[in-house]
């Protein structure tokens, strides 16, 4: 049947480890680099001495064509099945994390092979739009029709702000709501844009990335503090044809939804490599909460597979507003984004260490 067929073997939890190039500053500095990969074998070794294996490893020539056709290209196709898909970049500050999803929103000034996750999967979600209609209109069969809606929020402090608001002081009613008998959960008083094509959507993806909340670290001016998760809600419409056409047989409308959840984590760097005091330190240790309960819950999903026991979902808002699109008939793909080079050899470690109990 559908459900099981469009599943496929794929765990619920998927694991990538993408591996940045360095950067002029790191080779001028004369870091080496510590990570290898042997071709076409998803395992990475640090410090010659230590390996993992994850679903999927990128080494630092890897495209983003590449790491979009193996990882996530099948997690938006199943959207239109109605599953839900949550993809999360974790790793140090200046590890790829924004380079990879694609959310500075650069999209329409850079070269194509550039475009980061999100913007192809924007792409991607109307190019199918089209398809689907034209298929259906080719068959002789009512169209489907589509609604699809975006929100695009930041995580800072445990408190929630919605980037897609001009109001900020609006940020103050969001609430995190749980319909626990559709086992969905939803955003109370946060901006829902309805958007029709791939163009508007990256426009209002654009002026939301503006908002952002950026505070210098000693680490990278740009260092972002905050998980900012911008998610787009598909709506279908069909009609589901029972029997032998469409003109005899009997007609139903079907309707399904998904929701695909994109994560730009707070970096995963440790307080004390940062130098950050005082608020800047306050900051530090709400954002380790969510990561904290972030790994914990997708490590307690990864584990023993269907012996599922307690999901600490509740442990942070951040586990909490993805709380039904992590697990169930959800698909969930962590890229743990990396430095090749020595002189972020423990940040590294950690970020592999972490991506290790995520399986
Ligand atoms: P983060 O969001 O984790 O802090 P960024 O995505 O901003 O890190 O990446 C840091 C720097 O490295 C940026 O200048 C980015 O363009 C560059 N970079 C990251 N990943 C790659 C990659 N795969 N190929 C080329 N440059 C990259
Ligand atoms: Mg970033």
């Amino acid at each position: 049947d559908l459900l099981t067929s469009s599943r496929g073997d794929s765990a619920s939890v998927q694991v990538a480890l993408r591996i940045r190039p360095q950067g002029n500053r790191e080779k001028l500095d004369g870091s080496k680099v510590c990570t290898s990969v042997i071709p076409n074998e998803p395992q990475v070794t640090i410090g010659g001495d230590r390996s993992f294996t994850y679903d999927n490893v990128f080494d630092t020539l890897a495209e983003q064509t590449e790491v979009y056709e193996k990882c996530i290209d099948k997690l938006v196709e199943g959207t239109f099945d109605g599953f839900n898909a949550t993809v999360l970049a974790y790793g140090q500050t200046g590890s790829g994390k924004t380079y990879t999803m694609g959310t500075a929103f650069d999209a329409g000034n850079i070269p194509e092979e550039l475009i980061g996750v999100v913007p192809r999967a924007v792409y991607h979600v109307f190019r199918r739009i089209g398809e689907l209609r034209a298929e259906a209109a080719d068959k002789g069969i009512v169209p489907p029709t589509f609604d699809v809606s975006v929100q695009f929020i930041e995580l800072y402090n445990e408190e929630i702000l919605d980037l897609l608001s001009d109001d900020r002081t609006s940020s103050a009613n969001i609430r995190i709501h749980e319909d626990v008998q559709k086992n969905e959960i939803y955003l109370h008083g946060c901006a829902n844009r309805l958007v029709s094509d791939a163009h508007q959507t990256l426009e209002v993806l654009k002026n939301g990335a503006l908002n952002r909340t950026v505070a210098a670290t000693n680490m990278n001016e740009q260092s972002s503090r905050s998980h900012a998760i911008f998610t787009m809600q598909i709506r279908q419409q069909r009609v589901a044809v029972h029997g032998e056409s469409a003109s005899s047989g009997e007609t139903e409308l079907e309707i399904l939804t998904a929701k695909f959840h994109f994560v730009d984590l707070a970096g995963s760097e440790r307080l004390k490599r940062t130098g950050a005091t005082g608020d800047r330190a306050k900051e530090g240790i709400s954002i380790n909460c969510g990561l904290l309960a972030l790994g914990n819950v997708i490590s307690a999903l990864g584990g023993a597979s269907g012996k599922v026991s307690h999901v600490p979902y509740r442990d942070s808002k951040l586990t909490r507003l993805l709380q039904d699109s992590l697990g169930g008939n959800s698909r969930t793909l962590m890229i743990a984004c990396v430095s090749p080079s020595d002189s972020d050899f423990v940040e590294t470690l950690n970020t592999m260490k972490y991506a290790n109990r995520a399986k």
